[in-house]
């Protein structure tokens, strides 16, 4: 199941919840767990981070270009 990241704006608090995409679609009840505030907000980013740089690892360390191949 995905995990989706909060953070409380009142308290400054980073929390996570895991929910199906069902349940998100519902409305997830995001309230924070620490100061109980409604004051929260989706954050967005770290997954899609660490994706993308192990795709261009990948992509660098592959292709023609080895040596004695003449192609560059
Ligand atoms: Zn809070």
């Amino acid at each position: 199941m995905p995990t989706y990241e909060y953070r409380c704006t009142d308290c400054e608090n980073d929390f996570s919840l895991t929910a199906s995409m069902s349940e998100y679609d519902d409305g997830l009840d995001s309230t924070c767990p620490d100061c109980g505030s409604a004051h929260t907000e989706r954050r967005l980013g770290s997954v899609l981070v660490s994706i993308g740089s192990s795709d261009s690892k990948e992509a660098s360390a592959g292709g023609c270009c080895t040596p004695g191949s003449g192609c560059c």
